[in-house]
């Protein structure tokens, strides 16, 4: 656990992002003293910590607070759960679509779809800006091209909540891909109770593992691996599909368009929050 001065949380939040740990980051939640709390994996703890502690300690020099408190100790998965729990929201997404957890109930009954996520310890509970982001991107294309959502492939769908969204919001096969293979229980129970299970197609892998072609592709993971996916990810389009790309931050986005065009994929759409930025594209005409 990082316990950080509020003024540090965007910059150690990147900094860990960059470093490909952005599991860990959704986890993180507000504590009555306005500090942030991670949940830090064991598997790569021991490399990166080094490289973590010196980033903390130039970050409070930069903005003058005390040293981040970098407190060690495994939590109960109880402890955790508990504590994440109480700061999940429900995320709207305009008059279109509520996601929740399904541990929280709406005042009123909505117009819109309502989609209730239990993540577990997986990414994705609609809070983080790269997963909203994905969800914005969606709801547009929806609404401009409805046949979009006959075949959409969800990569590395943690929860299962892009997966379930696409379903959701009419996509006659979803199929959902993640090299994570514990996630993979998770995101089959939220389908399931969204009525959605029998859509979605879950399997563990990564661009190896899919096979056919896909109407519309939803990626949000990191630059890092977007950029190694970016050739597999385009043969796996139909010609007038839609690749979905979120995860990259700002200081990446120029790099990840310039490998996107290398690799004939044409940018159509630009979204981004906080310091998140999320791209659609198409492959150029002379690459189909
Ligand atoms: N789709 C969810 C969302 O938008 O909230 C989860 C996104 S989470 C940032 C990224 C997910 O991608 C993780 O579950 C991770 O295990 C998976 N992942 C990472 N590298 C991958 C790869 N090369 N192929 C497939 N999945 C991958």
């Amino acid at each position: 656990m990082l316990h950080i001065p509020k003024q540090c949380e965007e910059a150690v939040s990147a900094f860990l992002a960059e470093n490909g740990v952005i599991p860990a980051i959704i986890n993180g939640f507000w504590d009555q003293t306005e500090k942030t709390v991670f949940y830090l994996d064991e598997e790569w703890w021991g490399n990166f910590k080094p490289h973590l502690l010196k980033k903390l300690n130039e970050v409070s020099r930069i903005f003058g607070t005390p040293p981040p408190i970098l407190s060690e100790r495994p939590l109960e998965a109880k402890e955790w759960q508990d504590a994440w729990k109480r700061y999940t929201k429900i995320y709207r997404f305009g008059q279109d679509l509520i996601i929740k957890p399904t541990w929280r109930k709406l005042r009123k009954n909505p117009a819109c779809p309502v989609i209730s996520i239990d993540p577990e310890t997986a990414f994705g509970t609609g809070g983080h800006a790269s997963t909203r982001l994905c969800i914005r991107q969606m709801l547009f294309h929806r609404k401009r091209r409805p046949e979009y959502f006959n075949e959409v492939l969800d990569m590395g769908t943690g929860s299962g909540i892009l997966a379930i969204v696409a379903a959701c919001l009419g996509a006659r096969y979803v199929l959902a891909v993640d090299i994570d293979q514990d996630v993979l229980p998770i995101a089959r129970a939220n389908a399931e109770k969204n009525g959605v299970a029998d859509i979605i197609e879950f399997r563990k892998g990564s661009i190896g593992n899919c096979d056919g072609y896909y109407d519309l592709i939803l990626a949000n993971i990191n630059e890092g691996v977007l950029s190694n996916l970016l050739k597999g990810l385009r043969s796996l389009l139909k010609p007038d599909g839609i690749l979905v790309v979120s995860g990259i931050l700002r200081e990446q986005e120029n790099m990840f368009l310039e490998k996107a065009t290398r690799n004939g994929l044409k940018r159509l759409t630009r979204r981004s929050l906080k310091e998140w930025v999320s791209f659609s594209m198409m492959m150029r005409k002379s690459h189909s």
